[in-house]
């Protein structure tokens, strides 16, 4: 086929095994963990855990990605959709909170179609950049019953710089739009595990507290309080950005607060990290 599924539009030629697309994969899912996994938010996590299936590569290039091994190594198995949907079948077995799609996004046809032969009786939840198209959108529309999106920017340009990625700030606030529109405010049960809705993060990188300011006023402005914001100071210097003048650092906690109080100023409702949570102990394990 030819691919223009996410917001990069490649045009470009993927077999079942092969892509020759931003991505470089093909269009059967290449899953690298599956696993519950107890880092998520407290109404994700909860006591038993978050069904996490980590998927391989990526549609952004993040200078700094935590998940270097997987996002660009291209690490795991290539599993069909109905060995997919034998996972959460797994993962739902095991007692978790709920099933847990992460950076799913270039396998979304696959995706759709194990939802569609096993639907999970507990919730999907659906973790991704931010950045993903109305194609994208539509094929989950009625499968997905939280959005778990990234806003990484409020600068196209910095979006350009550390992610390789255009457009960034437009397509996330359409695409976050669309997630409100399809699942509604959020909703718990009685013991506070999320049900429904949107939590939207946001990384606070080293040296740019000026450009999270600016994304939580815009993600306040545009969305009020429709939306949970889980504001994340876990950043590690990764990949190549161990070496970079700013990027190599964790944050500082002068910088983490500085960013907190506008959280808490513009009346956000949602999440923030200890400063502790800054350490390379948040990234699986990818041989485990
Ligand atoms: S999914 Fe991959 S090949 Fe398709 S448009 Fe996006 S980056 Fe390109």
């Amino acid at each position: 086929m030819i691919c223009n599924l996410c917001p990069r539009k490649c045009n470009a030629l993927r077999t079942a095994h092969t892509g020759q697309g931003f991505c470089q994969m093909g269009t059967l899912p290449v899953v690298a963990r599956v696993a519950p996994h107890f880092g998520e938010e407290p109404c994700i996590s909860g006591t038993r855990g978050s069904g996490t299936v980590f998927f391989s590569g990526c549609t952004m290039r993040c200078m700094f990605c935590q998940n270097y091994e997987i996002s660009a190594q291209q690490k795991g198995e290539t599993l069909t959709p109905a060995e997919l949907a034998e996972c959460y079948r797994m993962l739902e077995k095991s007692g978790v909170h709920n099933i847990n799609l992460v950076t799913a996004d270039h396998f979304a046809e696959a995706v759709a179609e194990s939802l569609r032969i096993y639907r999970p009786n507990i919730p999907v939840v659906y973790n991704c950049s931010g950045y993903l198209s109305p194609k994208i959108l539509t094929l989950l529309d009625g499968l997905v019953d939280i959005w778990l999106p990234d806003f990484k920017y409020s600068d196209d340009r910095l979006a350009m710089k550390l992610s390789l990625t255009p457009d960034y700030v437009n397509t996330a606030l359409a695409a976050i739009k669309e997630m409100l529109f399809q699942v509604g405010k959020p909703q718990f049960d009685k013991d506070g595990i999320m049900q429904k809705g949107v939590i939207v993060r946001h990384l606070i990188l080293p040296a740019h507290t000026r450009k999270s300011i600016d994304a939580l006023g815009l993600l306040k402005r545009t969305f009020g309080d429709e939306i949970l914001v889980s504001l994340m100071c876990q950043y590690v210097p990764w990949g190549k950005a161990k070496n970079d003048p700013k990027l190599g650092r964790v944050i500082t906690r002068r910088e983490y607060d500085k960013v907190k109080d506008v959280l808490f100023a513009l009346e956000l409702d949602g999440f923030t990290q200890d400063l502790s949570a800054a350490t390379a102990d948040y990234i699986p394990d990818w041989d485990d």
